[in-house]
């Protein structure tokens, strides 16, 4: 798909729908590239200085033909792909994960109560993924041949010199959703990839994980709200990005006021 098209795409969406839009190859601090497919997102993110990447979620397409597109203008294949790390296990989040596997090799990263989703066995959380999983019956044909490794609450995976990333259980939008905290000496930053967990309206306001494809937002309002905690009392990290799956990003204030306010 070109750009142009996945662009007038993610607008048409952005107006069905209550979010910020999206920018289509942004490169936020740390060098992190949002790739749009269709009306979801995927990251890219550069290790050290070199032509390798880790990857958020691994958008909607099953050919992951936004990711190859991107990568060759780069002059790359898949192959500059080492790690992928699954937020969860929705179609429109893992819907190329096999492609990836299979052509470049790399670790896939989830949560272990993904896995029911991700290897088939059960449908997807949430009234409409679900529905959608039934309808169409493509999600879980999909998936079969990943084994991925299993990340838990406050696992911290350092992928080389300057780049390290740690995980965050964040029940509600799913059981087994996660948000990632991306940390680059390089550059000092911090960005937090949170998935379906949150996200922005059109006015900038955050909102928690939004109800019709979600599992219990009752649950992601008091994830966030310990996520609060975690990163501000434990951690003590300052923040420079929050990035949803759905919406345009934001900053940790945002964050922050969301949970003071909840
Ligand atoms: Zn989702």
């Amino acid at each position: 798909m070109e750009k142009e098209q996945t662009n007038r795409l993610s607008d048409a969406v952005t107006t069905l729908t209550r979010s910020k839009p999206m920018v289509n190859y942004r490169i936020m601090p740390g060098g992190i590239t949002r790739i749009i497919d269709l009306h979801s997102s995927m990251y890219l993110v550069p290790i050290d200085k070199t032509n390798e990447f880790v990857l958020f979620d691994s958008g909607i397409d099953r050919q992951a033909k936004n990711l190859r597109q991107y990568l060759g203008h780069l002059g790359l294949g898949m192959r500059a792909i080492k790690e992928v790390y699954l937020t969860h296990a929705h179609s429109d989040h893992v819907g190329g994960v096999n492609e990836i596997n299979s052509d470049s090799n790399a670790e896939i990263y989830v949560s272990e109560a993904e896995m029911s989703v991700l290897s088939g066995r059960k449908n997807s959380q949430g009234f409409v993924p679900a529905l959608a999983d039934k309808i169409s019956n493509r999600h879980n044909a999909a998936l079969p041949d990943v084994r991925p490794n299993f990340v838990g609450d406050y696992d911290l995976i350092k992928v080389s010199g300057d780049l390290a990333v740690r995980s965050f259980v964040m029940p509600g939008h799913t059981d087994g959703s996660l948000a990632y905290l991306v940390s680059n000496r390089a550059d000092g930053s911090n960005s937090l990839i949170v998935g379906d967990s949150m996200d922005y309206d059109r006015t900038g306001q955050l909102k928690n994980a939004f109800k019709p494809v979600s599992h219990n937002t009752k649950q992601s309002l008091n994830s966030i709200n310990r996520l609060v905690a975690i990163i501000d009392q434990d951690l003590g990290v300052r923040i420079d990005n929050v990035i949803p799956s759905h919406s345009g990003e934001g900053r940790w204030g945002s964050v922050r006021l969301f949970s003071f306010n909840s």
